[in-house]
């Protein structure tokens, strides 16, 4: 019924994610140095963790699968790696991804692509498929069973896409709650640490020592502001509302995943939930929006690799300082980072009119109309547009619009179809836009997504658990 009743209203985009480009790569090997101070008490004693390879550690190079970092050494642990470390968990390895995070399949990456063992179990000819990204080799380790959770970066749905595509749980938290210390930036106003596992309990054990304020991080959520939300949060749990966000009833959407998601919908009102739509109208320009505000970013970031400072340099070089720098980052970083770059420095530019202020105009309303369809008040940012929708305390769709494609379908790419691969993250990018909490939870082959109001990464968790 909840679903007849949306089907007609549509929006959409016609395009699919078949025959997209990229290369690829898998580096999570386990590592056997120690220098990362390990306790034998805590509250992740027995446990092995996998970190995204944009995420600092001493124990090995951080790359960030870029041959611009292939030697790079961090002097010093993320503060995510220490305290996990200070609570007993024992890190095993590094996990290849896409180039600096850029990209959906991890096949952008100066290693090779990451294999998704989820269909490589179950497929008996031998096709590799993707892995999904930027955070595939987090996903793919504990699909493959070879650490207890990972860490990961979603900046637009890098943890969430990933977990879907391997058939694991992938969590990010609200933007400002884990530490970014330590975390090779690739659009800093949107980049947060995300766990995934096997195991939801994990997943919020993991979490809970995380979600702490660092002094490090500037954008690191404030104590006060983290307090003024724990006696906000929504508190009865048992009776939610539930809300479809019609905007995301979209063509591209495979049966088997709107099948998925009407039959999540329909157990939560079995359980006794009510499931209501809901329009956030923006969400519609969220992923222009996002494509021209983490360009920029990007672009601004990456100007630190010249390789002097930073990075990989080409020998023998004649020519200026300029000449020098260019053939370092033309060499060094992959065609999808270059193409970030250019279309990041465009917008910058005066030539390239308003973009980036339409842009973070985009951001700015979806934010409010999300703060007109949750129950709480955002903790941050004050209403003031009355969309008239409902109210609701969580939103639920799907994380992906269908299954991840094999890898050597994935990399045809050609001229008319490269915008493809950028399509997938249509459900992913708004609660990037606006820092919500957002679960990806394996049913069936698919991820549903769960999103809460800014800061209500308790309704998330818990509703995520009665779900699994
Ligand atoms: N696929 C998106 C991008 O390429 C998201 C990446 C991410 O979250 N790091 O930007």
């Amino acid at each position: 019924d909840i679903w007849n009743s949306l089907i007609s209203k549509r929006s959409g985009l016609s395009k699919t994610i078949e025959d997209t480009n990229h290369r690829i790569g898998s580096n999570a090997e386990p590592s056997n140095k120690e220098n990362v101070t390990t306790t034998s008490n805590g509250s992740l004693v027995n446990t092995s963790f996998v970190v995204k390879d944009n995420i600092t550690t001493t124990q090995e190079e951080t790359t960030s699968a870029s041959q611009m970092l292939s030697n790079y050494k961090s002097p010093f642990n993320a503060t995510v790696v220490s305290l996990l470390s200070a609570e007993g968990s024992k890190l095993v390895g590094k996990a290849n991804l896409d180039e600096l995070g850029m990209g959906s399949s991890s096949t952008n990456t100066f290693y090779g692509p990451v294999i998704n063992p989820l269909y490589y179990k179950e497929n008996d000819d031998n096709t590799k498929h993707i892995a999904g990204g930027s955070s595939g080799g987090s996903a793919a380790a504990v699909a493959a069973k070879l650490a207890t959770f990972s860490l990961g970066t979603d900046t637009g749905g890098s943890v969430r896409l990933p977990a879907s595509y391997c058939g694991v749980i992938g969590f990010k938290p609200t933007y400002g709650r884990i530490s970014r210390w330590g975390v090779v930036p690739y659009a800093q106003t949107l980049d947060t640490v995300g766990v995934l596992s096997e195991d939801i309990n994990i997943v919020e054990k993991v979490y809970r020592v995380l979600n702490q304020y660092d002094s490090k991080d500037p954008t690191s959520l404030p104590e006060n502001t983290r307090q003024e939300i724990i006696t906000t949060k929504t508190s009865d749990l048992s009776f939610l509302t539930i809300g479809l966000p019609e905007e995301f009833i979209i063509e591209d959407l495979s049966e088997e995943v709107k099948e998925i998601w009407v039959s999540v919908l329909a157990n939560l009102q079995k359980m006794g939930h009510k499931v209501k739509t809901v329009s956030i109208p923006s969400i519609r320009h969220s992923l222009s929006a996002y494509y021209t505000l983490v360009t920029a970013e990007a672009a601004s970031n990456l100007s630190r690799y010249d390789g002097v400072r930073y990075g990989y340099s080409v020998d023998d070089i004649q020519g200026s300082a300029h000449d020098m720098i260019v053939a370092n980052r033309t060499k060094a970083f992959g065609a999808e980072v270059q193409r970030r770059i250019l279309l990041g420095n465009y917008t910058l530019s005066s030539d390239s009119g308003d973009h980036y202020k339409k842009a973070t105009q985009v951001r700015e309303r979806l934010v409010k109309e999300f703060n007109q369809v949750f129950n709480l008040p955002h903790a941050l940012v004050a209403d003031d547009i009355d969309l008239s929708t409902g109210k609701c305390d969580i939103l639920l769709s799907p994380t992906s619009i269908g299954s991840p494609p094999p890898i050597e379908e994935y990399l045809q790419q050609t001229e008319e179809n490269f915008l493809n691969a950028y399509i997938n993250d249509i459900l992913t990018v708004p609660a990037s836009l606006a820092g919500l909490p957002a679960i990806s939870l394996p049913f069936g082959n698919h991820g549903i997504q769960i999103m809460g109001q800014f800061g209500d990464d308790d309704t998330v968790l818990a509703l995520s658990k009665s779900l699994l």
